[in-house]
């Protein structure tokens, strides 16, 4: 399939009990500041380009943000800095992200997550990632011919990615990059420039440009830990090796 459609069958998936119930349990239950919306409670497709050159890989949707909205980090505090950070370096329209519909565009750029369903405390078990693993592979075999880089906020998509990018397509189509075996240890403005796995193959003839970030979450922008500067250094850095 293309994307729209691939995003399109995310969104209808019901395979892990867990999340399933949680997601829909808070679509239910709702925040009493969103009391009269609808919570979109269904999986959460990638956003942005189809012809991305930067992505840029999350943990997964939070239960009041994207999982309300239906859109990759809209409408929580995680998605204000994101997308203020995006806006200040020219990959977004507008810096800030509400919900649907509100004219907000990223450039060249299209944002997802290793994990498509809002998870109770922000934590996934390892056989949810694994069970979603696949997703996240098909998104970027499509996106094979144009991305050039990716920005990785957090430890747990760094991990969670690293398997993907060395086999983004389990039916051979694409034969993905090059990891390097010790695993390169994520870190904020970690670079890694990793080459891809068969050189001769057309549709992946170039290198993946793989950089690490300190996520957004509150936990690490209240504190200082991840600064607007700090994030906007590294999605610099990242557009630039894009070629953005
Ligand atoms: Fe499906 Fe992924 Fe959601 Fe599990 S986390 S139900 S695999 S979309």
């Amino acid at each position: 399939p293309d994307l729209p459609t691939l995003d399109a069958l995310v969104a209808g998936c019901r395979a892990c009990p867990r999340l399933v119930a949680w997601r829909e349990e808070v679509a239910a239950t709702k925040r009493a500041a969103f009391r009269d919306e609808t919570y979109w409670g269904r999986p959460v497709p990638g956003f942005g380009a189809t012809d991305a050159q930067l992505l840029i890989v999350g943990l997964a949707p939070a239960a009041h943000g994207a999982n309300r909205t239906g859109r990759m980090f809209t409408g929580d505090r995680s998605g204000d800095v994101l997308y203020a950070a995006l806006h200040a370096v020219g990959l977004a329209s507008q810096p800030t992200a509400v919900a649907v519909g509100d004219g907000l565009e990223l450039y060249g750029t299209r944002i997802t997550a290793p994990v498509r369903c809002a998870p109770p405390e922000n934590r996934p078990t390892p056989a949810e990632r694994d069970r979603c693993r696949p997703w996240l592979a098909r998104e970027l075999a499509l996106l094979r011919g144009t991305v050039r880089s990716v920005v990785v906020l957090g430890g747990f998509g760094w991990q969670a990615l690293l398997p993907v990018l060395a086999t983004p397509d389990p039916a051979g189509g694409h034969p993905g990059w090059v990891v390097p075996r010790p695993r390169p240890t994520f870190g904020h403005a970690v670079h890694v420039t990793l080459a891809p796995a068969d050189e001769h193959a057309p549709t992946s003839a170039a290198p993946l440009e793989l950089f690490g970030s300190y996520h957004v979450s509150q936990q690490n922008t209240f504190t200082g830990r991840l600064t607007p500067a700090m994030l906007e250094d590294v999605l610099t850095d990242a557009a630039r090796a894009a070629g953005l």
